[in-house]
């Protein structure tokens, strides 16, 4: 009885879950296929110059309508994890350029996986990276979990998928098919984004942009971020893809489109003259804003139970995902019980 709960994917939903789990005495095991925690809200790492630099080139910023998000939000900011962004954000269209004020907006520091790498961090040994799950099927009772090397990862007790949807929905196919089935009506925009690095910063008059028609959907000074030394060179930005333009250069090699992207940005409003950068990559999300969300209501199938969390439960968004995480492990924690 003291088996695991298994935990798929180690963006915000899968730990936020494991996290609640892990408050109330359970154990839990969180398998990730990447290196590191964080899915969607990561930070990439490279080397300039023989200096470490960084670039949060997935999500940007949030903000919280759920109180039980702002509750963990102001203990975040306690925490110092997360800072309200400010700074002059604008909104583009066309020529025009108007100041973007709207509610606070906060930005975890120094990196986007600041939350995700605090919850990892906790969790410890109960987290396995660099697997990926291909197979669930039930044995004597027990969720087993099979790795693409064919290695089986453990028996588990119950398990939370929090898989992009479509991916969850083949992870679940003939396992939980009401689940799978829910996981398969999503669907995702993708986003094709930039990293650039100049070697001083341009002349640039705002440090976010929201754009509203062109190549770009928004553009963003990493140096300007919480927890940031903004005059600190190289000047970091982070440059999206509108969802059209990222679907119609999809497949397009990185080396291609990442300066399209660059291109794109020196003709935007209130940028001058950019300069060569130092570094320029570009990086393919395909599951990256969730369109439609899951039509199902259904959260919990079978025994032993299975449950689905991630923003394709909720809403494309940080807050959603978070959310979905709390309520998936609810519910696994009611059908264990
Ligand atoms: C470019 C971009 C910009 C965005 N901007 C914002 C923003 O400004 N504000 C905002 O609120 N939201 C934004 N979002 C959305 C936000 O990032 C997501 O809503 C949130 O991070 C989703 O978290 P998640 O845990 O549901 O999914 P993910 O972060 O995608 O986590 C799922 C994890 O599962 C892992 N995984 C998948 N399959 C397997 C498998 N078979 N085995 C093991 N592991 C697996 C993945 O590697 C991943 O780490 C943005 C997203 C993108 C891509």
């Amino acid at each position: 009885m003291n088996d695991p709960i298994l935990i798929v994917g180690a963006g915000l939903s899968g730990l936020a879950a494991a996290q609640t789990l892990h408050t109330l005495g359970a154990s839990v095991l969180v398998v990730e296929k990447s290196r590191g925690p964080g899915g969607r809200m990561s930070t990439r790492h490279e080397t300039l110059n023989g200096k470490p630099v960084s670039f949060d080139h997935g999500a940007q910023f949030f903000r919280g309508h759920d109180a039980g998000f702002r509750q963990v939000m102001d203990a975040w900011e306690r925490d110092r994890w997360i800072a309200p962004w400010r700074g002059n954000f604008v909104r583009i269209k066309g020529e025009i350029l108007k100041p973007d004020e709207g509610r606070l907006r906060y930005a975890p520091g120094p990196g986007m996986n600041r939350i995700c790498q605090e919850y990892a961090d906790r969790l410890k040994d109960q987290l396995r990276y660099q697997t990926r799950i291909t197979e669930l099927r039930e044995d004597k009772g027990r969720i087993v979990a099979a790795a693409e090397d064919g290695t089986i990862v453990g028996a588990f007790r119950a398990a939370i998928c929090t898989a992009p949807g479509p991916q969850t929905a083949k992870l679940l196919e003939g396992f939980r098919p009401t689940l799978a089935m829910a996981a398969a009506s999503t669907s995702y925009a993708p986003c094709l984004a930039a990293m650039v690095a100049f070697a001083e910063r341009p002349t640039v008059e705002w440090c976010a942009a929201s754009i509203q028609d062109g190549p770009l959907s928004f553009v963003a000074e990493d140096n300007a971020r919480p927890g940031h030394q903004p005059a600190l060179a190289p000047s970091r930005w982070i440059l999206h893809a509108s969802a059209n333009w990222s679907a119609e250069h999809i497949e397009e090699n990185p080396e291609v489109f990442a300066p399209m992207m660059l291109e794109a940005f020196g003709q935007l409003p209130g940028v001058q003259d950019l300069d060569p950068p130092v570094h320029l990559r570009g990086h393919r999300w395909r599951f990256a804003l969730v369109e439609k969300t899951t039509t199902s209501a259904a959260q919990v199938e079978g025994t032993p139970p299975v449950a689905i969390a991630g923003d394709w439960c909720e809403g494309p968004r940080i807050e959603a995902a978070w959310c979905s995480g709390v309520r998936a492990a609810s519910a696994i924690r009611k059908a264990l019980t």
